[in-house]
């Protein structure tokens, strides 16, 4: 048998199916699984908790190079992959809230900001056996990786994942809020000067607008062997 890549990188757009593959894939292969999203997820909800003025670049860059965020194993059955704390607060869940996701792209847009975070998440990839799940990580975080796949799929498709989603974990939804807001973020992280969204050179790229997840992890699966 032939040795599963070591760095793998999963790339794509808000709710293009990148977690859920991705910790599988990282289960299957006994890899850590690190989505980075959290990160500047957790940057966006401390200078919101804060009251601190997101369009004050500078302030947001050295928030990034400070903050302390803890990514611990999940302590609770309700869905949550981990638990990221923040200070001695469980913000898993409340980081994945309507304002972060209206702020987060603007945040992720600054050179520093992306800096400071993606030295420490280039750190930890270079270790090997890794999934790394993002926007830029086989374009800039790990282009040497020995695998990259790019995950597709339509705004209005992600957009009902999302939904569907948030309905599960009982709170309340509008999907056309959702779609809107996925379409903003889509579009300003595609289109920022600093580490766009985009497939690298070499990247697979497979839309999931179709197949179910099982055959996207499939196909996934087949490409590590
Ligand atoms: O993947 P997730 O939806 O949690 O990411 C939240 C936001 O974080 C993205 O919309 C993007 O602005 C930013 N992000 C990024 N680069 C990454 C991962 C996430 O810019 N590698």
């Amino acid at each position: 048998m032939t040795t599963p890549p070591s760095i793998i990188t999963l790339d794509g757009p808000a709710a293009s199916g990148k977690s859920t593959i991705g910790r599988r894939l990282a289960d299957s292969l006994g890899y850590l699984f690190f989505d980075t999203g959290i990160m500047y997820r957790a940057v966006t909800w401390i200078a919101l908790s804060r009251d601190m003025d997101v369009r004050d670049e500078d302030m947001m860059n050295q928030l990034a190079q400070t903050a302390k965020i803890d990514i611990r194993p999940p302590s609770k059955n309700d869905g949550r992959p981990c638990d990221v704390i923040i200070g001695e607060q469980d913000v898993t869940w409340d980081m994945r809230s309507s304002d972060v996701e209206a702020n987060v792209s603007l945040i992720s847009a600054y050179a520093g900001v992306r800096k400071a975070l993606s030295q420490k998440q280039r750190e930890i990839g270079l270790r090997g056996k890794v999934v790394m799940v993002g926007r830029d990580i086989g374009t800039v975080v790990l282009p040497e990786a020995d695998l990259k796949i790019y995950l597709d799929a339509s705004a209005e498709e992600r957009a009902k994942r999302r939904y569907d989603e948030v309905i599960a974990r009982g709170e309340k939804a509008d999907y056309d809020e959702i779609l809107k807001n996925m379409i903003e973020r889509d579009h300003i992280d595609s289109t920022r000067a600093v580490a766009p969204l985009r497939p690298a050179d070499d990247a697979v790229i497979i839309n999931t607008d179709e197949p179910s997840a099982e055959q996207v992890f499939e196909q996934v699966l087949k490409l590590c062997k």
